[in-house]
């Protein structure tokens, strides 16, 4: 579901800074070749996720929920001079693919992909973060925020992905599904949570961000 009618999208996508070749050529192979190509960001959001990325200038990012790797590419671009980026996916099939990317996009060096369940991988990725980006499976978003909270610096930002989930998060109806009920915990949670501010941004399909306060 679109949150904006099509011509304001279009009106937003047209004065924003065009994809790059790779991230068209990203975009376009991925509806080509790949299941469920919406998952993908996309030319909006992704240029919005740079911009993020910029203004923070990280030195360390994680994300969660590689894909085919456009969000990395994005994320990756504000990174600080030396700066890595870990993303991890489950499933293996995606590893060639978006690493061919992360070569075209000349980031081999900067973009370390983990195939595997991010539940198990995290732990062992002994960093501390500037930047998180959660967009994996659902069922586990309140699970990741919990599991990365030590791991990320003061001052540093935990980003959370459609977390208004086609807009059932906010529909009065009692029924909902696990990823639905889980999206709106980990609402509840962050917004509970004294030790981050928090903003959800209705872009796309949701976007919460977390900063972990400085002083505790
Ligand atoms: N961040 C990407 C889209 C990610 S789609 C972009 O914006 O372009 C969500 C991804 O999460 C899928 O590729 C899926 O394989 C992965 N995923 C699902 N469950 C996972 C898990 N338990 N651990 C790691 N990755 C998982
Ligand atoms: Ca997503």
């Amino acid at each position: 579901m679109d949150f904006l009618p099509a011509y304001i999208n279009d009106y937003c996508e047209k004065y924003t800074q065009k994809e790059d070749k790779v991230l068209y050529e990203l975009h376009r192979e991925t509806f080509q070749k790949i299941l469920r190509p919406r998952m993908l960001s996309g030319h909006l959001q992704g240029q919005i996720l740079t911009f993020f990325s910029k203004m923070i200038n990280p030195e360390n990012i994680l994300e969660i929920g590689t894909y085919t790797g456009y969000s990395a590419i994005c994320l990756a671009r504000g990174l600080k001079e030396g700066g890595k980026l870990d993303t991890i996916d489950i499933n293996e099939e995606l590893e060639d693919f978006s690493n061919s990317y992360f070569k075209k996009a000349g980031l081999e060096k900067s973009i370390t992909m983990h195939v595997g369940n991010a539940m198990d991988i995290i732990p062992k990725l002994n960093k501390q973060w500037d930047l998180v980006f959660i967009d994996a499976d659902k069922e586990n978003y309140v699970n990741y925020y919990n599991l990365v909270f030590d791991a990320v610096k003061p001052g540093g930002f935990i980003i959370s992905d459609n977390v208004l989930w086609s807009g059932k998060v906010a529909l009065p109806v009692d029924s909902k599904d696990k990823e639905t009920q889980v999206l709106i915990a980990l609402a509840k949670t962050i917004d509970a949570d004294d030790r981050v501010e928090n903003v959800l941004m209705p872009i796309r399909d949701g976007l919460l961000v977390a900063r972990k306060k400085i002083n505790m």
